[in-house]
């Protein structure tokens, strides 16, 4: 079975001294607790760790690893998608942290232990840039409510009509979103994801005040200022 990251990567091995001189621990699971810390984001698995702490095989460690989960040092789950796992925590969990079962992302059902619990790093991502996109297509609509016929797009260069085609519309851009969605769930980088923003849009006497000097768009034409 893997033994799996619980922390940050770090060159340097940073082992709890509880933990550590805890007497109440076998020398051999506080060995095993250094060698788990010592492993990780590295090859060795836990036959390896095994073997380095002296003993036969992965089973021979398994009391081992309960000691170690009775201090919430370590423990040993089925996750979902993964199967058995040992995690080693860089600090113990307190008794009301520890759970006895992987708990499911509440969005996509994957394991979501190593992030916030019930909810995994990709589907948090995901439910951030829709909240990006809520807020910046209620931000377009007012705009347009406000009766503001300028359009500056996202490079900024030139002044469009608010509705010009070479503008994001909404149609356009939650397309795009709910497609790198799609990839995502497909297994492309979720970090892919992120909403097309609205061009921001400006009343004539707006653009006046700002003394704006942008070049007209060729394709819309906007009205003279
Ligand atoms: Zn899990
Ligand atoms: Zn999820
Ligand atoms: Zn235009």
């Amino acid at each position: 079975m893997p033994v799996r990251r619980f922390g940050r990567p770090s060159p340097v091995v940073m082992v709890d001294r509880g933990v550590l001189t805890d007497e109440s621990l076998t020398p051999t699971a506080r060995l095993i607790y250094a060698l788990l810390l010592a492993c990780l984001d590295t090859e060795t698995g836990s036959h390896e760790v095994a073997r380095l702490a002296g003993l036969a095989s992965v089973d021979d460690m398994q009391p081992f690893l309960d000691e170690l989960e009775s201090v919430g040092a370590a423990d040993v789950m089925d996750h979902v998608g993964a199967g058995q796992v040992i995690t080693v925590h860089e600090s113990p969990l307190l008794p009301e942290q520890r759970t006895h079962a992987c708990i499911p992302c509440q969005d996509c059902g994957a394991c979501s232990c190593e992030y916030i619990k019930g909810m995994c790093r990709p589907c948090s991502h995901i439910r951030d840039v829709r909240e990006q996109a809520r807020a910046d297509i209620a931000r377009w609509q007012q705009e347009v409510d406000q009766g503001k016929t300028y359009a500056v797009g996202s490079g900024g260069a030139r002044l469009h009509r608010w509705d010009c085609s070479s503008l994001n519309t909404v149609e356009r851009s939650v397309g795009s979103l709910e497609d790198a969605i799609k990839a995502a769930k497909a297994g492309a980088d979720p970090g892919y994801i992120y909403w097309p923003q609205l061009p921001k849009l400006y009343s004539a006497e707006e653009l006046r005040r700002k003394g704006s000097k942008k070049r007209n768009c060729g394709l819309c034409g906007p009205d003279p200022l």
